[in-house]
């Protein structure tokens, strides 16, 4: 089943980020420290002894302009919208607040569970700091502190007994699951509607998750597919709807779920910087990744414009050199069928289990055509690989002295791993440690 979204509310102050931080600990993103890709945080996959969920902390969801309250309301319904359970923050300090008040009135409308937490409540002698909190009519305040740490196990027990139960949406195996992400109009909902054709399709609600995610199941020549989220795709004439940040959370969750993510660009105007955003989410996940350049028929062509856009694509995307490259146009739905094809085989390739006989052999070659690197008069010596997990193909490979795996040796290895084997469309990992 697809994991939980929790999210947290609160009005300004109350340390909506710093629980953030506190439960999603330190998980450290390949994209941001090497490419260079800056973000707040405000969505993340975190865990509480058995649970894994995911955690939105909607304070970092800056509503443009609005007035004060306006801006808690919205980030309020966003909770609301894209969550399963909600932690409403409020700050012992300050006792209740007219802006707590607020934000309860909205939360009264949804029948999602509520979990009211009072925080800075920083040590026992403070805990009478919380009765004031049930006038907000959300039963037992949770005393926590943020900057101390106190109270979140107690937190996280009633957020996570108030998780939904698991439906029947068990992981079918036979299923590839895809999403498309993208900027906003560059034609991702034209191309589900292209990929569905005139066909008559299942659209289901996604079980285990009370929000409106929607996903649409299709055949294609004999293999299951399932689109992640198409609803999250059609304009629902929501406020918050073209924020950026709000589409980067439904863009998350969307990779989140999927197997193959299809990162559509629009090949009118180029390439943005929002799409170099949205590619390192992809990236980041460890799914299959393909591009999609989409309003083709829109472009005038000669026989360079193609090899043109592959090179601003290679240049731009140096992480996903991987990914394949396809020129659809949703408009005259020119090639958009072959699209399957191409998922297809990423998700083999994303789920691809190499015998570990055959995996070392492919290792000792390539050792034996460029030695392993040596340093100060110690050569690293590679004993075994053995692949330890798929989606993504995981490998861990034995050696003497883990220090002396150079980036670019590792690099070099992989290369020859993906030369082997293929793995288009998928990001391999490898792992060095020192054989015990
Ligand atoms: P947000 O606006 O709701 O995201 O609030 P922040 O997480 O930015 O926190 C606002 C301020 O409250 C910061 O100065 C935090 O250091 C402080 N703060 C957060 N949690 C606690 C806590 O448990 N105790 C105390 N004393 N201060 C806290
Ligand atoms: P989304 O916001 O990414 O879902 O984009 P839409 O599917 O709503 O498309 C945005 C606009 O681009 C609409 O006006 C579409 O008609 C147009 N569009 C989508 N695909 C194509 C295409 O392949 N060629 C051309 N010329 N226009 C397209």
């Amino acid at each position: 089943m697809s994991k939980p979204t929790v999210a947290i509310v609160g009005r300004p102050n109350v340390g909506k980020s710093t629980i953030f931080n506190r439960i999603v600990g330190e998980r450290i993103s390949i994209v941001e420290d090497v490419a260079g890709v800056t973000r707040d945080r405000i969505y993340s996959s975190a865990d509480w002894l058995t649970h894994d969920f995911n955690l939105i902390d909607t304070g970092g969801i800056d509503i443009g302009d609005e007035p004060f309250l306006e801006q808690i309301r919205l980030q309020a319904e966003i909770a609301i919208d894209e969550a399963d359970v909600i932690i409403f923050l409020t700050n012992g300090r300050e006792g209740v607040t007219d802006a707590d008040e607020q934000v309860a009135k909205i939360l009264y409308k949804t029948k999602k569970p509520v979990v009211l937490a009072v925080n800075k409540v920083d040590n026992p002698d403070m805990r009478d700091m919380i009765y004031d909190f049930y006038s907000l009519g959300f039963g037992d305040p949770y005393p926590i502190s943020g900057s101390h740490g106190i109270g979140l196990g107690d937190l996280l027990d009633a957020v996570a007994a108030s998780f939904p139960e698991a439906g029947d949406d068990a992981e079918e195996e036979d299923v590839i699951r895809f999403s498309l992400i993208g900027r906003p109009n560059v034609g991702k909902s034209s191309l589900v509607n292209a990929l569905l054709g005139e066909e008559r399709v299942i659209v289901s609600n996604v079980a285990g998750t009370t929000t409106d995610a929607i996903d649409t199941s299709y055949e294609f020549e004999g293999q299951k597919y399932k689109i992640i989220d198409t609803a999250g795709m059609r304009k629902k004439g929501k406020v918050y709807e073209n924020m950026e940040k709000y589409s980067v959370l439904r863009a998350l969750k969307a990779i989140d779920r999927s197997d193959v993510v299809l990162i559509v660009l629009n090949g009118e105007e180029g390439i943005r910087e929002q799409d170099k955003r949205i590619a390192g989410y992809a990236e980041e996940a460890g799914k299959g990744v393909m591009f999609v350049v989409n309003k083709w028929d829109a472009v005038e062509k000669d026989d360079k414009t193609m090899n043109k856009f592959n090179e601003d694509i290679r240049k731009n995307f140096l992480f996903l050199d991987y990914a394949p490259i396809a020129y659809v146009s949703a408009k005259t739905k020119q090639r958009v069928t072959t699209l399957f094809d191409t998922i297809k085989m990423i998700s083999e390739n994303h789920a691809l289990r190499i015998q570990s006989s055959v995996l070392n052999e492919v290792i000792e070659d390539a050792v034996a055509r460029n030695p392993a690197p040596s340093d100060k008069g110690r050569r690293l010596r590679i004993y075994y690989a053995t692949q330890v997990a798929v989606k993504p193909p995981v490998f861990i490979v034995f050696v003497n002295e883990p220090e002396l795996m150079h980036f670019s040796y590792e690099r070099f290895l992989q290369n020859r791993l993906r030369e082997s084997f293929g793995f288009e469309g998928t990001p391999i990992r490898l792992i060095t440690r020192a054989r015990s």
